[in-house]
């Protein structure tokens, strides 16, 4: 498409039925639909799947700094440090401290390691009041064991930092919800399926789009397109008939492996047999093993963890805590990062760094794309994408999503309190003031009207049946799996036995459907789960998974299964 003596591109707000469409609801294209509806733009954005489906809902949930990053690229580990702190003021009640240790095993080299490891910790200290982490400390073998009486093998010594742990997933909906609230539209379960462009000018005017539920397509005009699809984005660039290669990434698979319970109060640092930086992290109220850093080629729509991942973490951790081998995992989960592209470097020593691609210079003026970055960022990434918006259209707003609150984060809420006046169990307040921050006096309300609502759904968790309703009412939840996502609810021990069942048919009430739905959602929820489980267990434990799966599924008058596999081929 020549762009000799055709139009310049125009963004008149006002044509179109939208200024700007956002592809994507990961973290940042939910962050860019909250930041242009509060400078006054008229947003549509498109999830193909669920608010938090991708890399935002599957990350190791820290709002952190990235010492990695310091030596490499110190840039990332400034800008987010910064941004964890702006985040920290927005969402107070998401987020929670995650002390980690680093231990250095002895070795000819070790006194010298632990020296320079120091050194590198205080040059990390710089930025930690950006995010009111405490310094580091340096420790000797006796103090990291008695802080942690886990671990083992022959230690020089170590250090302990500070980081900061968030439920990706929340963060997601929260800025959704505040982009509703602001007057953007949010369709989930919903993909684009084209970007269409002026023959003139190569400026995009509207998308197509299809509910991936139900069928439904439609067409809806508009003068800017943003792309904040993640992994997906090279894909996406190309629906609007731009090479894909416009907006590369290189995709690098990461996973991690839970556990019902805290296993160690400190996050441990360890290497795995390559060298590789992995942890173990008390996160919420389950232990996470994380993460692997693979190119991925696969199906960006089922990404899971493999056996092998598994076994290659576990033996990593196993080898400062031992006792990591004798835990049953509960549950992995996987996503990919959309890193920046570099052909030749090893996937963990790419940049973190992200950029917003202005497609104007492929002959796309008002196709952005944005590509790269992380969670404890993806704030200020939003921003510089609206700061864009805002010049291409000649919009003056101010800035202001490090200001304002996200939904909930604007009081403080007593949990005891909470829980005392509702007459719900003390965990189960704590757990729904940490979601919702002060919108938990919301769910409150609906337990006032409606007592039964207090009732405990999901007990792992716990989660209300009030929470469940308000996930469908109010954050655009429209199965089991997504208030799962909202609420955690089926990741616990059971793995959704319990629960799934009656989830499925409180979300079949709030959307009208027929009670066949719940049970048809519960089994296809709990088969999920336990493909998720399996790849962790022994072959015995694997065997136990499915007998309990095809009990519940005879039960429920729907026919066994012959395996977990047969059971993967089910559309999700
Ligand atoms: C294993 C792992 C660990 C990580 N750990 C951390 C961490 O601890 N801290 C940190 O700061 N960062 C971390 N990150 C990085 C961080 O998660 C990502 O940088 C960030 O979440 C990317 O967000 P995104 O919105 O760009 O993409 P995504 O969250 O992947 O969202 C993209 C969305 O686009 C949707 N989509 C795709 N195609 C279409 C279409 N045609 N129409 C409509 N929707 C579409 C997808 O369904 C998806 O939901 C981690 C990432 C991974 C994978």
């Amino acid at each position: 498409m020549s762009l000799g003596g055709s139009p310049p591109p125009t963004f008149h707000r006002g044509d179109a039925d939208v200024d700007v469409v956002v592809i994507g609801g990961g973290v940042n294209g939910v962050g860019v639909a909250r930041d242009a509806s509060m400078r006054g733009f008229r947003v549509a954005l498109f999830e193909r799947n669920d608010l938090a489906f991708g890399a935002s809902g599957n990350s190791s949930g820290m709002i952190h700094g990235g010492p990695r990053y310091l030596s490499a690229d110190p840039g990332v580990t400034e800008s987010s440090c910064r941004d964890s702190g702006h985040i920290q003021r927005i969402a107070p009640h998401l987020l929670f401290r995650i002390p980690f240790l680093y231990p250095v095993e002895k070795s000819a080299r070790s006194k010298v390691m632990l020296t320079l490891i120091d050194a590198f910790f205080q040059a990390y200290d710089e930025f930690q009041p950006l995010k009111r982490g405490k310094p580091h400390a340096r420790l000797s073998p006796d103090e990291m064991r008695a802080l942690e009486p886990g671990i083992r093998g022959d230690l020089q010594g170590g250090v302990s930092f500070d980081e900061w742990g968030i439920d990706g997933a929340r963060l997601c909906v929260a800025n959704a919800v505040d982009a509703v609230e602001r007057g953007a539209k949010v369709f989930v379960g919903t993909t684009v399926e084209a970007i269409e462009r002026r023959e003139d000018n190569g400026q995009p005017v509207a998308v197509r789009w299809r509910d991936l539920r139900n069928g439904r397509t439609g067409r809806i005009t508009t003068s800017a397109v943003v792309n904040a699809t993640g992994a997906w984005s090279p894909i996406t660039a190309s629906l609007s008939g731009l090479p894909a290669k416009r907006a590369r990434v290189r995709g690098g698979k990461g996973i991690h492996i839970a556990y019902d319970r805290r296993l160690t109060n400190y996050a441990i640092a360890a290497k795995t047999i390559d060298g590789r930086e992995i942890f173990i992290e008390p996160w919420q109220n389950m232990s996470v093993i994380g993460t692997t850093d693979d190119d991925y080629y696969g199906d960006l729509d089922d990404v899971r963890a493999t056996s092998e991942e598994v076994r290659y973490l576990i033996q990593g951790i196993a080898r400062i805590f031992p006792a990591i081998q004798e835990a049953r995992p509960m549950t992995t989960w996987a996503g990919v990062r959309p890193t920046l592209y570099e052909y030749g470097p090893l996937e963990d020593k790419l940049s973190r760094e992200h950029e917003v691609i202005d497609h104007a210079a492929h002959g796309a003026p008002g196709l952005f794309s944005m590509v790269g970055g992380k969670l404890a960022s993806y704030r200020l990434f939003s921003e510089e994408m609206t700061d864009l918006l805002c010049t291409k259209f000649g919009v003056g707003a101010p800035r202001g999503t490090h200001l304002s609150p996200l939904p909930g984060g604007d009081e403080e809420i007593d949990p005891f309190a909470l829980g005392e006046s509702l007459e719900i169990d003390a965990v189960a307040a704590r757990r729904l003031v940490y979601r919702h921050g002060s919108r938990s006096l919301h769910i409150a309300e609906r337990i006032r009207r409606n007592p039964r609502e207090r009732h405990v759904v999901c007990a792992c968790e716990p989660v209300l049946e009030a929470e469940v309703r308000h996930a469908v009412k109010e954050e655009l939840a429209r199965s089991i799996d997504d208030v799962s996502r909202r609420t955690r609810l089926g990741l616990g021990a059971c793995g959704g036995m319990r629960c799934a069942v009656r989830c499925g048919q409180i979300v079949a009430e709030e959307r009208g459907l027929p009670p066949r739905y719940a049970h048809e959602q519960a089994v296809r929820f709990i088969v999920k789960r336990a493909q998720t489980r399996v790849v962790a267990l022994s072959p015995e434990q694997a065997r136990q998974e499915a007998l309990a799966i095809a009990t519940l599924r005879s039960e429920l008058g729907a026919p066994p299964p012959a395996s977990l596999d047969q059971a993967e081929s089910e559309p999700r």
